[in-house]
């Protein structure tokens, strides 16, 4: 089933992309929780992490990789970043095409709620 970011993938919905790559694609996101708020999706639909198997493995380690890059693109790679993947209902997620939040720009508490 295609979700809004499957749409945002084909052009269909807008968004301010940050990185893109032949695996992932990144883009701010609409309501940032943070100063630096992006959201990295795979090309390919998959809901959360219980979709995937050894064969996502190039998506998965890509997600990370592109992390890094989101992270420099957007001068937090010093300062300091967190990478969050919401993976079902109690985790909090909304929209079920998998996706790595990247935030930094301030100092982040933890543990989160
Ligand atoms: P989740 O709660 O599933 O982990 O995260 C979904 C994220 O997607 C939320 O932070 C939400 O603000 C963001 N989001 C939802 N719809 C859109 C949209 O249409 N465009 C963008 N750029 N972000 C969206």
């Amino acid at each position: 089933m295609t979700t809004i970011f499957g749409k945002i993938l084909k052009g269909e919905i807008p968004c301010t992309k940050v990185y893109e790559d032949d695996l992932v694609f990144a883009f701010d996101d609409i309501m940032p929780g943070a100063p630096v708020h992006v959201l990295i999706i795979p090309k390919v639909e998959l809901a959360n992490l219980n979709d995937v198997d050894e064969n996502h493995e190039k998506w998965l380690g890509r997600l990370l990789l592109a992390a890094r890059k989101v992270a420099e693109i957007k001068g937090i790679a010093k300062s300091g970043y967190r990478c969050v993947m919401n993976n079902g209902e109690d985790a909090g997620q909304s929209v079920f095409h998998m996706h790595l939040h990247v935030l930094g720009g301030r100092g982040l508490s933890w543990p989160p709620g």
